[in-house]
């Protein structure tokens, strides 16, 4: 990576940009291909399958007997893997399920929330260059726990119309209700329109591409709600001198290798670290599989010299990176400087692939500096919040004049008299006891 020293803020806006994709082209895709579907459903899916996964089937759904037969593929190692991650999972979203306390605003008016599970859920795990099932267990869990009715599920499938044994396996143990072998932009103009076989659904969760995360924005225009954006993956890497330049090389290139669109920041107030974990780098790419995309991915990033820790925390709020790992002294007294980021690891220990996978936080995670105003996907992203609220007559008596001066100011008579009536009722209540 080339090492850049100092920039002053004036370079910030430019250094903390993402790469850029043809917005107006990518946008003209997905409106033909949400057109069609909208118009012809499975027909459409269908066509749009065989063009850009290569799969030609009549059936898109993944029938029981499938999903049940993908645990025998599976080591068991593998399988006492996935119910630790699925159990971490589970411990940390249920620790968000908290009743919130009834609040009396004015004496005899009371007011609270609570929460209630979104029926029909489409979880869309990505599956073009890795099969992504440890996505599965981020979104399926949480949204059991939540009380999610219908949990379907789009994946792409391979040339032969089969998915990876892990994310069938992961659909199962999770609770996945429905799943259908449908990738990118099909699948995410299926759940958002339904089609004959895939069902509507009223909100749409996961990462992807930017083909998925462009088609997630067109859902909502046409009504159907998302979790956020979750783009190509990306990582911020704040380093001191008590850094172990290996694990900063591997937690690097363990977000370069998701794509060539991934990006990878690093920020050192350590001239001789920043050497270090650039030569660590080039060791640690000559051993990875995926070398050819981590390179790629390594061309869009950056390392960055600043003089002092508190700089680099700052010129991370301005990123706002999808994950932060603070490599330095006291971390956690330096997080408290932090104000933008999806999730963030503290210490040499805490690599970025224990939130991917098992430690129980969620990894569907803002990107593109959508952590400035989205959280990461929670148990919250699962419910929508109700309130409720009753008045006696004590309450109406409280309130009930303010409310009247206001609805008249408004001229919402019709608002001031359903008041009226019931202070008048409560008066007169009064005058005849
Ligand atoms: P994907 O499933 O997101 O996309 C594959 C699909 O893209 C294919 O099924 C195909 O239908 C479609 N597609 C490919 N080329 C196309 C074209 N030219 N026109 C229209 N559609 C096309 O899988 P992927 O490609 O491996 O991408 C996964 C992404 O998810 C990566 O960018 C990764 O960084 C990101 N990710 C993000 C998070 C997060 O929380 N933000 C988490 C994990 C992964």
């Amino acid at each position: 990576m080339k090492i850049i020293s100092n920039p002053g803020e004036q370079k910030w806006a430019k250094l903390t940009g993402r790469p850029k994709t043809n917005q107006t082209k990518l946008m003209d895709t997905v409106n033909k291909i949400f057109y069609d579907i909208h118009k012809k459903g499975d027909r459409a899916v269908k066509k749009y399958s065989r063009q850009f996964d290569g799969f030609d089937n009549d059936t898109f759904l993944v029938d029981n007997e499938t999903i049940q037969a993908a645990a025998s593929g599976l080591s068991e190692q593998l399988k006492q893997a996935i119910g630790l991650a699925k159990a971490n999972i589970g411990k940390f979203h249920l620790s968000q399920q908290l009743t919130e306390a009834k609040t009396e605003t004015s004496p005899g008016v009371m007011c609270w929330r609570e929460a209630r599970p979104i029926e029909r859920i489409g979880i869309y795990v990505p599956g073009g260059s890795a099969p992504l099932f440890s996505t599965v267990l981020m979104l399926a869990v949480p949204a059991r726990i939540a009380g999610c009715k219908e949990i379907v599920l789009c994946t792409p499938p391979d040339k032969d119309g089969n998915i990876h044994p892990a994310i069938l396996y992961a659909a199962q143990t999770a609770g996945v209700t429905q799943l259908f072998a449908v990738g990118g932009i099909q699948a995410i103009a299926a759940m958002a329109f339904g089609t004959e076989t895939i069902p509507k659904v009223d909100k749409i969760f996961g990462p992807g591409n930017q083909y998925v995360m462009a088609a997630k924005h067109a859902a909502q225009y046409y009504g159907t709600a998302i979790d956020m954006p979750a783009g190509p993956s990306e990582v911020l890497v704040i380093a001191d001198e008590t850094c172990r330049p290996s694990f900063v090389a591997a937690d690097l290139l363990s977000q370069a290798e998701h794509g060539p669109d991934s990006q990878v920041i690093f920020l050192s107030n350590n001239k001789k670290i920043l050497k270090e974990v650039n030569k660590e780098l080039t060791l640690q790419l000559d051993n990875l599989p995926r070398k050819e995309i981590a390179e790629q991915a390594l061309k869009n990033s950056k390392a960055i010299f600043f003089n002092d820790i508190a700089t680099c925390i700052s010129f991370s709020n301005r990123y706002a990176p999808e994950h932060l790992i603070l490599a330095v002294e006291n971390p956690v007294l330096r997080s408290r400087e932090v104000t933008n980021a999806g999730s963030v690891f503290l210490g040499n220990y805490s690599c970025e692939s224990a939130g991917d996978y098992a430690s129980g936080t969620n990894h569907t995670l803002p990107t593109g500096g959508n952590a400035k105003v989205y959280s990461g996907v929670s148990l919250d992203s699962f419910v929508k919040k109700i309130t409720f609220q009753q008045l006696n007559e004590e309450g109406i008596s409280a309130i009930g004049p303010a409310v009247e001066i206001m609805a008249e100011t408004e001229t919402l008579y019709a608002h001031k008299n359903a008041m009226t009536l019931r202070l008048g009722d409560v008066a007169g209540k009064y005058l005849s006891a």
